[in-house]
């Protein structure tokens, strides 16, 4: 058995153009389109999903801290952070989340991270006594300067840390061409989903009766998957398109619930099971 529940540890804003980016537009235009807009979205979910399995409890991204509205916290020289809001408050950060739900923290035996953004490693402090797995070539770019510039934040990750990065060293899943497994049983692994970043993975978690596909960033929403629309943040838009199409193709073969990070609509479709169409 299985059981899989979303948590929502704040809440992100965005301009319109990074959550939907033009189709005609390379990397630099579609930048340059999110700065030139002036049209934010709803204040979107930062979203954790908790993962009880017979071999433990997974956690999946870590979600945001309340320490991102302080001033300092994001590297001033960086006018890409002005392009979007965080809105952590101190009870909402995933380790008061979790306790709120009677789970302790220390007893999440492993942490997954999709990739190194900020909005998914925030949360990190709160599990030092669990395995913590990344993905190897995203971490690759999100160390140092470049890091700090690509929407990681380095310099605050928890001192303790060290990561098991990990590589798409398992067999091909479907139509994705390498897994990772993460379980004994097979039932959660990982599959490469490149583009909102390089090295981005997802979580594929295999139930009796129906898939759920953690999908990190790799879209904002099962709508825009649907639509094939990439992100405006990607620095790649051909691999961001063609990572779409393939979660698209996974879906049409097994009944999949799509479960991405920032999709308002995410817990209502796993509490009701509902696969993509
Ligand atoms: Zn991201």
């Amino acid at each position: 058995m299985i059981r899989i529940t979303a948590v929502e540890t704040g809440k992100a804003r965005m301009k319109t153009a990074q959550r939907t980016g033009r189709d005609d537009r390379g990397p630099v235009g579609l930048k340059l389109d999110i700065f030139r807009d002036r049209n934010w979205v709803e204040p979107l979910p930062i979203l954790c999903y908790l993962i009880e399995h017979p071999e433990g409890r997974f956690l999946v991204d870590t979600g945001d801290t309340w320490r991102n509205s302080v001033p300092g916290y994001l590297p001033g020289w960086n006018p890409f952070y002005k392009q979007v809001s965080i809105k952590v408050a101190p009870h909402e950060e995933i380790g008061p989340r979790l306790l709120a739900q009677g789970i302790d923290p220390a007893d999440i035996s492993t942490v997954i991270l999709t990739h190194f953004h900020h909005d998914h490693t925030g949360g990190l402090d709160h599990f030092p006594h669990s395995r913590i797995i990344g993905p190897r070539d995203n971490y690759a770019v999100s160390t140092g300067l470049r890091g700090m510039m690509m929407g990681c934040l380095p310099q605050r990750w928890p001192v303790w840390l060290e990561p098991e990065l990990v590589a798409m060293d398992g067999p091909p899943i479907g139509p994705f061409p390498a897994s990772h497994p993460i379980t004994r049983d097979g039932r959660i692994l990982l599959v490469p989903t490149p583009g909102h970043v390089a090295g981005h993975v997802a979580v594929v978690v295999r139930d009796d009766d129906v898939t759920y596909f953690l999908a990190g960033d790799a879209t904002y929403s099962q709508d825009n998957l649907l639509a094939e629309k990439t992100d405006g943040v990607t620095n790649d838009p051909a691999t961001a398109l063609a990572t779409l199409r393939t979660i698209k193709q996974f879906a049409a073969h097994e009944r999949t619930v799509l479960l991405p990070a920032h999709d308002p609509l995410a817990p209502a479709r796993l509490r009701a099971r509902e696969p993509m169409r």
